[in-house]
């Protein structure tokens, strides 16, 4: 039998989803977890996205749409994305996708040649430096745990070289939930341009930033980049519809065309009915959605609340609260070489979150799935009783390393 593709060895099932999937079996069985590894909302549907799913499945859409996406979404997106940006975009500067993970991918295929290096600040979504090697490319992670999860100038400046071509952004944070401000993104652009480098600008939890933290679009920052930046966004997680898969890519038409004809050999085009409840939910439901995200902040930032209340009873794990997403990344550094109240030795993030799993019902997501073997990431958009029961058994079983 010949073997499997060389390139199998690049890829492998993500952390995320095994901790997501462990938690799941878990409640099947009848525990009571607390199921924080998962990154979406545990919340209804927006309610127009719903309704017009309903409506598209009775008028009978059933067939192929345009690769790109209906023609009405891209243009609902265009103009999403002018609001956004406050620069004019067309319809031909937006490709729909199957939820922001294939606009990745087909960025990555479209920009990154074998032998590119790819700048990624670490602890990183695992996705992006795992998308970059199946395109050829080499990422190179930036470490900015001794910064405060978010990269300096310096650090970037440092690791460029001839071959760098690329480098991800990722507003808010996942795993960290860190907000990038104007300054720090102005100086990054700077270098971006100083050394001729795409952006690849990750805003998919844009929607989800609370007051006083403002979520900042890079071209609205900087309009002059337009012809080096290529944006990411999606309704995943936005609109609470990650099942649904719908994204998108916003970038220089170029990139648009390459990228969608990389589409159009592998998805064809995002599910129809999907994209036709976005596409109503963007015009004629759009105060409903605006009002629906506005409650998912409330919501959001009244757990956020109540899970830092609680994590500041952790003895000797550091949390270093980000301003949006919904996610918090605990550092772990100070529990590892110790032991368990069991007596096994706390080896590593995954030992923790393992630990954690058995020992306290909490299903969190190992920083090694993000390139950092010390972190711990725990999602807070889950039930609010959940969240307390799961936070206070995890601060007391923490609190029990020794
Ligand atoms: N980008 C980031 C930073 C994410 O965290 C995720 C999902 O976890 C995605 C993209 C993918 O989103 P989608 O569900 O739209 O593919």
């Amino acid at each position: 039998r010949q073997p499997l593709a060389g390139r199998t060895a690049l890829v492998s099932a993500s952390e995320t989803a095994r901790m997501r999937t462990l938690g799941r079996e878990l409640a099947a069985a009848g525990r009571r977890i607390a199921n924080m590894a998962a990154g979406e909302l545990d919340t209804a549907l927006a309610a127009p996205v719903r309704r017009a799913a309903i409506a598209a499945i009775e008028a009978g859409h059933n067939r192929y749409t345009d690769t790109s996406g209906l023609p009405g979404l891209r243009s609902a997106i265009a103009g999403l994305v002018a609001e956004k940006t406050g620069l004019a975009w067309t319809p031909a500067g937006i490709s729909v996708t199957a939820g922001a993970k294939q606009a990745l991918f087909n960025a990555a295929m479209t920009l990154i040649d074998p032998g590119c290096e790819v700048l990624i600040p670490c602890p990183y979504w695992t996705t992006f430096p795992t998308q970059i090697r199946i395109a050829g490319g080499t990422p190179v992670a930036l470490d900015t745990t001794a910064t405060g999860y978010l990269p300096t100038p310096a650090m970037i400046r440092a690791a460029i070289t001839p071959a760098t071509r690329m480098i991800v952004l990722n507003t808010p944070n996942n795993p960290t939930g860190r907000v990038y401000d104007a300054g720090l993104l102005d100086q990054i652009a700077s270098i971006a341009q100083d050394h001729d480098l795409w952006i690849l600008f990750d805003e998919c939890y844009g929607a989800l930033v609370p007051a006083p933290a403002v979520h900042v679009n890079l071209l609205r920052l900087r309009p002059d980049l337009r012809d080096r930046v290529v944006l990411v966004d999606s309704f995943s997680k936005s609109c609470a519809m990650t099942g649904w898969r719908i994204g998108y890519l916003a970038a220089p038409e170029p990139v648009i065309k390459a990228a969608s004809a990389f589409q159009s050999h592998t998805a064809s085009n995002p599910n129809v009915i999907a994209q036709h409840a976005v596409l109503a939910a963007l015009t004629t439901g759009r105060a409903e959605l605006d009002a629906f995200q506005a409650d998912i902040r409330a919501l959001l930032a009244g757990n956020r609340a109540l899970a830092l209340d609680i994590l500041a009873g952790l003895d000797r794990v550091t949390v270093r609260p980000g301003e949006g997403g919904f996610y918090l990344y605990l550092d772990l550094g100070r529990l590892i070489g110790r032991q368990f109240a069991d007596g096994s030795p706390v080896t590593d993030a995954d030992a923790v979150a393992e630990h954690l799993l058995s020992e306290a019902g909490v299903a969190s997501v190992p920083g090694s799935a993000f390139g950092d073997p010390r972190g711990l990431r725990l999602s807070y958009a889950i039930d609010g009783d959940d969240l307390a029961t799961g936070l206070r058994a995890l601060v007391a079983t923490l609190n029990r390393v020794a």
